[in-house]
């Protein structure tokens, strides 16, 4: 069996990250996306479960301790974190598990996770960025303005990623994305065999 692989999707807050998994996660079959634990308030049309695992601080620090996560980070005041036993699962199984994840945590996944394959969202401009960040319309002035700050910073994280694709138009980023998972599923290093060519697979 080919060996599984954590696929990281990764970028600036507002880059479109959701959406782009949304849409990749309808073109790309056998993907599993992480669902991560939060201790942000669920928004009207997220379902406990589904989008996230909402949680209150005390537990996420209790997780924390007990060592559940793979990586954890605060984004904005709030924590957010992978469960370790879905990823390892995961590898066993030779799935593909996408990440969806703010660069701290892609910077702790890529260190402790040789089978990772970290790809960096960027947007088309920084004027972009920041209309979609103003966009949203859910937030105050003030949290707008840290947001915009922070995303500005995490652009210089690019450098350390295995792939850069820019989000123009949603359907060619995620049409980007799926193929370099074709071409890390052919990969030799990660177990890709001709048919029939021995071992458990042959
Ligand atoms: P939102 O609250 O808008 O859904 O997500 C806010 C940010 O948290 C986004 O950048 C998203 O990628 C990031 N995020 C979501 N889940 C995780 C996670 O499990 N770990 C980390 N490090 N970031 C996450």
């Amino acid at each position: 069996m080919q060996e599984g692989l954590l696929l990281i999707i990764s970028g600036p807050s507002g880059v479109g990250k959701g959406t782009v998994c949304r849409h990749l996660m309808t073109i790309k079959e056998g993907l599993r996306l992480s669902v991560s634990t939060t201790t942000r308030l669920p928004r009207s049309e997220e379902k406990d479960g589904k989008e996230y695992f909402f949680t209150d601080e005390d537990n996420f620090k209790t997780m924390i301790e007990k060592g559940d996560f793979l990586e954890w980070a605060l984004v904005h005041d709030h924590y957010y974190g992978t469960s370790l036993d879905v990823a390892n699962e995961a590898i066993d199984r030779g799935e593909i598990l996408i990440l969806e994840i703010d660069v701290q945590g892609a910077a702790q996944v890529r260190q402790k996770e040789p089978y990772s394959v970290s790809i960096f969202l960027a947007p088309p401009s920084m004027e972009t960025l920041e209309n979609r960040i103003r966009g949203r319309g859910t937030e105050s002035d003030e949290k707008i303005e840290r947001r915009l700050t922070t995303a500005r910073q995490e652009m210089d994280s690019y450098i350390l990623y295995d792939y850069l694709v820019i989000n123009d138009k949603v359907e060619k980023a995620a049409a980007k994305i799926g193929a370099i998972i074709d071409a890390e599923k052919c990969k030799v290093s990660r177990g890709a065999k001709p048919p029939g060519w021995g071992g458990e697979d042959g």
